[in-house]
């Protein structure tokens, strides 16, 4: 690995920052501190000496936005601060000369409780993830600062998968009727679920109207729920949830896919072996007008961080680089509210990825991160 110490504007509590790659990034020692004029100057006139503080602001100079526009990016306090014209905003410069800015990723579709490589991720630059499984003691798992959306067990049938499976220990709620299943999704909405998972195997499931039951009560909780349902016929029967936790494997009918289309599916091709058939769903699901959100089912997969295997395959099924970027940033960010993530503006998380490309031309880039910033902490 090259390696280059930044000697970040002159402040004492900045520590150096060493980047992997000397090729463009250059020392700027001189720089904050002899613009006191810029127009994003936001802590000049709050003298209450915390985050105002103009010591506490770090500009990153000289990026260009994934998509085209040159941009200084100021941040402050984990937050991005002011987004402004190259060379106008104040703060300590991190040179970024050369390189593309993209929001850090969201992977809609991971196993953390068995398989917790957090640190992987972050590194990865995946800042925010899905787990669409884990017992319930795992709603108090503390994974800052990773943001963690949890179903929880997944709400099935008696015998249902996946409690006679991998999930023995504690990774479905078994129910024999709408009653428990309403009762099932009410108790992991308290325990603090962000989503409802309902499996669809053909196997000991919950009846279709159960679900049906599950659902609502998921909707009257404000809680979105997810389907893992890999045929055709399954995720017909799966229609009353709003996202397919994985594309379906097995063929689809038009009218399957036309059903789906007014929904959502987590791509996850990778997970299966991203087959001709498996890449064909997603190509139709999204012609047909499916939300599209980037996931790999991380711990059934290894890939730690942004997979170039689910990236190669997303443009297999025919997304380009806007929009692979938007199933992993502004798209999965709006559906699940997870609104300080997903795009590079104020107010939102200093949490991004310094590319070497610009993504939207070169999509696996996204891959190869050559820095990533978790709010405001460079990994
Ligand atoms: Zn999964």
């Amino acid at each position: 690995m090259l390696s280059l110490t930044l000697t970040l504007f002159a402040c004492a509590k900045t520590p150096e920052i060493v980047l992997d790659d000397s090729a463009t990034f250059d020392s700027t020692g001189s720089d904050a501190g002899s613009d006191d004029a810029g127009a994003g100057d936001a802590g000049a006139t709050d003298d209450t000496g915390t985050a105002s503080d103009p010591e506490d602001y770090r500009v990153l100079r000289g990026a260009i936005l994934a998509g085209g526009e040159a941009a200084d990016v100021q941040i402050a306090g984990g937050r991005i601060t002011a987004v402004g014209a190259p060379d106008t905003l104040e703060g300590e410069v991190v040179d970024v000369s050369g390189r593309w800015l993209a929001p850090a990723f969201i992977d809609s579709h991971v196993h953390l409780a068995y398989l917790d490589d957090r640190d992987g991720m972050l590194d990865g630059g995946v800042a925010a993830a899905v787990d669409m499984a884990a017992p319930t003691t795992f709603f108090v798992a503390d994974l800052s600062p990773m943001t963690l959306l949890m179903s929880g067990p997944m709400v099935t049938g008696i015998g249902g998968y996946p409690t006679q499976s991998w999930g023995a220990n504690g990774y479905g709620l078994e129910c024999a009727d709408a009653d428990a299943a309403v009762a099932a999704v009410e108790e992991l909405a308290g325990l603090g679920a962000g989503l409802i998972k309902i499996p669809r195997t053909g196997s000991n499931d919950l009846s279709v109207s159960a679900m049906e039951a599950a659902v609502e009560a998921a909707h009257a909780l404000g809680l979105k729920v997810a389907s893992h349902a890999t045929s055709g016929d399954l995720a017909a029967e799966a229609l009353s949830a709003d996202l397919l936790a994985h594309t379906p494997t097995g063929s689809m009918s038009a009218s399957i896919v036309e059903a789906w289309g007014a929904r959502a599916v987590v791509s996850t091709l990778d997970a299966f072996g991203g087959t001709s058939t498996t890449v064909e769903n997603l190509r139709q699901l999204r012609e047909a007008g499916a939300t599209v959100l980037y996931g790999t089912d991380f711990g059934n997969t290894r890939n730690a961080g942004i997979d170039p295997e689910e990236i190669a395959l997303l443009m297999e099924a025919g997304l380009d680089g806007a929009a692979i970027l938007a199933a992993g940033t502004a798209t999965p960010a709006d559906y699940w509210g997870l609104d300080t993530l997903g795009a590079i503006e104020p107010g939102r998380d200093a949490s991004f990825l310094v590319l070497s490309a610009d993504p939207i031309a070169d999509a696996m880039a996204l891959t190869k991160p050559v820095q990533v910033w978790i709010q405001g902490e460079v990994r």
